[in-house]
């Protein structure tokens, strides 16, 4: 792909694996498990702990959220990086939260592991240059109308301030068909691993916006070779401020983790686990 330098793919072939907090990313499956948004401390302990025992090894909540709507609940700033950060102390999950505002991403860099940029922001140039400059792990979603070129290009701008902790997250993209909340483009997979040396990620929950597509996608995407998954769990789903109609409940997210194991190991076994190069 022209212009790509550091986000190209290893001429060997060879992929990188990030370490964030203990979780090597790149490797294995790695799930990442939380609420859309952060609400209160009880909301965030109560599914944190949920999805450490279910197996996710870092947990997500947004605590600046861009809503469509700018009267729809925005997040609780620093209020609630402030319930991420107990959380963390309580599970020792590494936390990801998305920041939307180049004026944050140095005092959220100090409570996150790991930040999202969304796929609103993806080709937020000024972010993503600020986010390059803070060395701090990068989760970099697709934006809903851009091509792999252009998101990789935005992985580009991130790697060319010098951090090389940059992995990605496809979400869906918009389309003619509006069944699902987004179209999820599972063929990212492959498609990445062919194109750059860069981990990548799926979020079914953003991709479909439907509960019982939860399921069926994650184990697509493990089955496509996925290095990791983004859920939204919630331990109490009708109550959610954001997003509710697609957060799972603890329990239905524990089945899915049995199930995705199962599949990572099936697929380990006959060494197929993340080749997926076309
Ligand atoms: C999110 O993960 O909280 C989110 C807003 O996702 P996206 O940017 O993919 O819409
Ligand atoms: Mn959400």
């Amino acid at each position: 792909m022209k212009d790509l330098k550091l986000a190209a793919a290893s001429p060997d072939g060879e992929r990188t694996i990030l370490e964030v907090g203990g979780v090597r990313i790149g490797e294995g499956l790695v799930v990442i498990a939380g609420p859309c948004s952060v609400e209160t401390e009880d909301q965030v302990i109560r599914t944190a702990v949920a999805v450490k025992e279910a197996g996710a090894q870092m947990l997500r909540g947004g605590a600046f959220k861009p809503r469509t709507s700018p009267y729809a609940f925005q997040g609780l700033g620093l209020k609630g990086l402030k319930i991420l950060e107990k959380a963390k102390r309580e599970t020792g999950l590494p936390i990801v939260t998305e920041v939307i505002d180049t004026r944050d991403v140095s005092w959220v860099g100090e409570y996150a592991d790991v930040l999202q940029i969304g796929a609103r922001n993806m080709q937020n140039f000024s972010l993503l240059r600020e986010a390059g400059k803070s060395g701090k792990p990068i989760l970099l979603k697709r934006g809903m109308y851009s091509t792999l070129e252009e998101w990789l290009n935005c992985a580009e701008y991130i790697l060319a301030e010098g951090n090389a902790s940059v992995f990605l997250c496809e979400r869906g993209i918009r389309s003619f068909e509006t069944y699902t909340r987004n179209t999820l483009d599972l063929s990212m997979v492959p498609a990445v691993h062919a194109e750059s040396h860069l981990p990548i990620f799926i979020d079914p929950s953003h991709g479909t916006g439907i509960l019982g597509m939860i399921e069926p996608m994650s184990l697509a995407a493990v089955a496509a070779g996925a290095d990791g998954l983004e859920i939204e769990v919630h331990y109490d789903p009708p109550s959610a401020l954001s997003d509710k109609n697609q957060q799972l409940t603890p329990a239905a997210f524990a089945a899915l983790m049995g199930k995705l194991r199962r599949l990572r190991a099936f697929m380990d076994e006959m060494g197929s686990a993340g080749a997926g190069t076309v």
